[in-house]
């Protein structure tokens, strides 16, 4: 029933998450964009810090495991000036998925994003597909650290505490193979969801454009701002921001 002041799309959301016990929830950049966290492949607000010239290289080579070993300089000089969302605050996405865990209601968050943020609202079930700003670990030792390591650190290429090598976040850089781990949780959630809900990613690269055909649920749902390429397959679709449309229910 459509209460007064209410779009019959939320209408529609609300029911079908009140029919949903297994919700499982996929995310991409637009669930951090409303957080503030910038696109890391645009140059604004890069500053030059070490004499690195950002022009002469493309974003996505910046994020490279090339970039890393060949020229780390450039790489952590990027890393810092893009990469650093110590600062930013989970949204009302963030925050009502944390509930739907707490509820029993939501088997868990796939996310693209490296930021944090869930864990940040109080989730705990999140397989992150593209690795985790929030940990580093040496390449030579492994030795762990967390997120703040390579930000404070006083060299421009921070270096172990035990080995004096390099440390690295744990982010999946063009070039790498995704975490083996995230992607089977993914895969398993996916496989045991009733409610599959898509947000903040076109669906258009691989591997976001693979999970959802893994679906065989009831209902997936589709928040996105910009239409996707599964939008024709969705049992419902609401081109909007997903915070204020997650805020509504
Ligand atoms: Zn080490």
């Amino acid at each position: 029933m459509v209460k007064k002041g209410e779009s019959a799309e939320i209408a529609k959301l609300k029911e079908i998450i009140a029919d949903s016990k297994k919700i499982v929830f996929f995310g991409g950049a637009g669930v951090s964009t409303e957080s503030g966290i910038p696109d890391f492949r645009s140059k604004d607000g890069l500053y030059n810090q070490h004499d690195v010239k950002f022009d002469d290289y493309s974003p996505e080579y910046l994020l490279s495991d090339n970039c890393l070993f060949d020229e780390p300089k450039v790489f952590f000089e990027y890393y810092r000036q893009k990469l650093d969302a110590r600062n930013c605050e989970p949204n009302a996405a963030h925050k009502k998925l944390a509930e739907w865990e707490r509820e029993g209601k939501l088997l868990g968050i796939i996310t693209q994003n490296i930021d944090g943020l869930h864990q940040k609202a109080g989730s705990k079930k999140v397989a992150e597909l593209h690795g985790t700003t929030q940990k580093c670990h040496c390449v030579a030792c492994g030795a762990e650290y967390d997120g703040n390591y390579i930000f404070e650190h006083e060299r421009a290429v921070p270096r172990c505490e035990k080995c004096n090598d390099m440390v690295r976040p744990e982010v999946v850089l063009y070039g790498e193979e995704l975490p083996r781990e995230a992607w089977d949780q993914a895969q398993k959630w996916i496989a045991e969801a009733d409610c599959l809900i898509v947000s903040g990613t076109s669906l258009a690269v691989y591997p976001a454009a693979v999970l959802p055909r893994m679906f065989d649920g009831k209902y997936i749902v589709i928040i996105n701002r910009d239409p996707t390429d599964y939008d024709g397959r969705a049992d419902l679709v609401i081109h909007d921001s997903v915070g204020k449309v997650l805020s509504q229910v």
